[in-house]
């Protein structure tokens, strides 16, 4: 059932340290004295540490230009630090329960220092910073740094490539299942088993929006029993090898009308015109306009309610984003989501949706499946 690809070759210490160099360098250029990581994708990321449950210990990493990068952990965490993969490549340090953790900090932070932070640091913790660094300035590295992870490298295009493939392999092996007269929520339990047998370690979402619920484009999957003649909106993804897949299409449950075979049309004229508008030096907000062209001039413009797309890497919702106002340039080995949609309120909604990879000289993708209307049974 599985796709018999090779497992991808594994992280090293050295691609980590290749990593947090690359992110000193960027934060100089950006004139930061150095980066502030908490717990989450960032971290896992620069590190491969990822602490297994993430708590109101104070962990972080510290990265300076011409310092080691160092890791401050709860102690008891410390063996599971250490044990990470990028770990040769940093300084472990680590403070004890009854005493502060932000005392420990201020050891490997400067006093007038401006630092980027992770957009997932607690608050608590920014704030326990500023009380022992009152005269050092914190900003969202997601300001400051937006593009950080954007760029992937072959490794981990890879990744993201087989987790589009499974992805899609999902897909055709859902459209062979019942769809009428089944709950929503039987389907999503379809959709997840089937990411999980053809090789997702993690399910992020899953999406079956039928009929009327397809009108809400972030309805999860509830207790509404599929009818014939309903427009299922399938939207789907999580991490294959730890990156990122996420696609949708819609399908129809037995013949449907001629406005869903319309709207439908119309989204995935839209979905193309973008897909087609992708190359490097074209901006986010270019590719957003070219989708919802298509969808203005088809007269469903105030239909079309969201963002084109989201990067994709070691999650599935990150920048680049693809909306009015993103004028950063496309670069080859920028990852990202195409997902025009239409949304008629009450009655059904239509999005498609594709991971799509800037190349050289255009695009390429990494969702394949047919985006024709499919009828289901
Ligand atoms: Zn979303
Ligand atoms: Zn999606
Ligand atoms: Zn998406």
């Amino acid at each position: 059932m599985s796709a018999a690809v090779e497992p991808p070759r594994a992280f090293t210490a050295e691609d980590y340290a290749s990593r947090m160099a690359r992110v000193v360098d960027q934060a100089v250029e950006v004139g930061l004295d150095g980066v502030v990581v908490a717990p989450g994708p960032d971290l896992v990321w620069l590190t491969g540490y990822q602490p297994t449950a993430i708590t109101e210990r104070l962990t972080m990493l510290v990265l300076a230009p011409g310092a080691t990068p160092t890791l401050l952990v709860p102690v008891l965490e410390r063996p599971d630090a250490e044990a990470a993969v990028g770990a040769p490549a940093l300084t472990v340090r680590d403070w004890t329960d009854g005493t502060d953790p932000y005392a420990a900090a201020f050891e490997i932070l400067r006093t007038e220092g401006q630092y980027g932070m992770s957009d997932a640091t607690w608050a608590a913790h920014l704030l326990g910073l500023q009380r022992v660094l009152p005269g050092s300035v914190f900003r969202a590295l997601g300001e400051c740094l937006p593009m950080l992870r954007a760029v992937k490298g072959p490794d981990e295009l890879e990744r993201l490539v087989a987790a589009g493939a499974a992805a899609d392999a999902t897909y055709e092996a859902i459209v062979g299942l019942p769809f009428a007269g089944r709950l929503e929520t039987e389907v999503a339990a379809d959709l997840a088993r089937l990411l999980r047998e053809h090789g997702h370690e993690q399910v992020d979402f899953t999406v079956v929006g039928s009929g009327p619920n397809g009108a809400n484009p972030h309805h999860e999957a509830g207790d509404r029993r599929i009818e014939p003649g309903d427009a299922v909106v399938l939207d789907f993804g999580g991490l294959m090898y730890g990156y990122g897949s996420d696609t949708t299409r819609t399908v129809s449950v037995g013949e449907p009308t001629q406005e869903v075979r319309d709207v439908h049309d119309i989204v995935r004229h839209a979905q193309q015109a973008a897909f087609e508008a992708v190359r490097p030096g074209v901006s986010c907000q270019e590719i957003d306009r070219v989708a919802r062209a298509v969808i203005t001039e088809a007269g469903y413009g105030e239909q079309f309610i969201h963002r084109t797309g989201h990067g994709i890497g070691v999650t599935t919702h990150e920048p680049p984003y693809l909306v009015e106002g993103e004028q950063q340039a496309l670069r080859p080995g920028m990852c990202f989501s195409i997902e025009p949609g239409i949304y008629l309120g009450g009655r059904f909604g239509v999005r498609i949706e594709d991971i799509v990879v800037v190349t050289e000289d255009g695009g390429r993708r990494l969702n394949n499946t047919d985006h024709r209307l499919h009828l289901v049974g």
